[in-house]
């Protein structure tokens, strides 16, 4: 794959664990120095500790998307650290289910604040570095639910992550002048560590209804989320990318 990202900086909310450690896994095997941002600075920092093995530089950072003040302190460490920033992959997210009858005014809160509001914090305090790089990317984890189907339970979880396209689509407009693009890679079922805890019968029942027969790896979406990033993708913005098995093709 392309090495245009060879010395360059990525940023990854959420790459403590699950897709946001295969993003930054995958970055840092093409020679990207990564900023892994999370809540838990000590899950980050193991993280970052076992990924260092790849030769890139990594290092761990506190970061909650939520918090504006956050977001900008975390971009001054990165930048003081590796110099600037060239990609952000805007990938932290929660998922908790609640049924719309149950739902409480905090439970959307929580949704939104994190993967919606989160995102507009994540590109405002990177906005000003991403313009001083030599091609600036943003890179959003969204979901094929929401955008693409429904599930019991994520009302919240769908509008929000539909929200990030709605969101991405007019930050490419606004950004094109500057050369950043921004577009999306829509995961469906991944096979991440929270997921493994539900046991093997779990797994097969969901890889079944896959055409693919199997669920996606994180490292899956690294390499689209890598693609999307790469110099050669400079004439794609605003799109998006499902990666899913095939899982949203059948009709019935
Ligand atoms: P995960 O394993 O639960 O990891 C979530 C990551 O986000 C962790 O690093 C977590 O670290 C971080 N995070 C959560 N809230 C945060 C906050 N407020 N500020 C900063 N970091 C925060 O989740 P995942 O399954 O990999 O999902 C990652 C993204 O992919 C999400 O946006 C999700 O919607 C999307 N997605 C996942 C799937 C799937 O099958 N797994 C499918 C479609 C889309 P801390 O808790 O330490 O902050």
């Amino acid at each position: 794959m392309s090495d245009s990202l060879q010395g360059k900086t990525v940023i990854v909310t959420g790459g403590s664990k699950g897709i946001g450690k295969g993003i930054a896994r995958v970055f840092a095997n093409h020679g990207t120095n990564v900023a892994i941002v999370a809540r838990h600075l000590d899950i980050a920092k193991a993280s970052a500790a076992e990924l260092d093995q790849t030769g890139s530089k990594i290092r761990a950072y506190h970061g909650n998307v939520s918090d504006r003040e956050s977001m900008e302190a975390m971009v001054k460490e990165v930048v003081r650290d590796f110099g600037g920033i060239d990609v952000l992959c805007a990938n932290a997210g929660i998922f908790p289910s609640v049924t719309i009858e149950e739902m409480t005014d905090q439970n959307w809160d929580d949704v939104i604040n994190t993967n919606t509001k989160g995102l507009l914090f994540s590109l405002q305090a990177c906005l000003p570095y991403l313009k001083k790089a030599d091609f600036g990317r943003v890179v959003i984890t969204s979901s094929i639910t929401g955008a693409v189907t429904g599930y019991p339970g994520w009302s919240h979880y769908g509008a929000s992550k539909a929200a990030q396209l709605g969101f991405m689509k007019t930050a490419a407009l606004e950004l094109a002048s500057e050369h950043i693009t921004v577009n999306a890679v829509l995961p469906g079922n991944v096979l991440t560590e929270g997921l493994e805890g539900m046991g093997e019968d779990y797994i097969k029942d969901m890889a079944a209804s896959i055409p693919l027969k199997k669920l996606g790896s994180v490292e899956d979406i690294g390499y689209a989320a890598l693609f999307l990033a790469s110099k050669e993708a400079g004439f794609i913005t605003g799109q998006t990318i499902v990666v899913d098995g095939g899982q949203i093709l059948p009709e019935d």
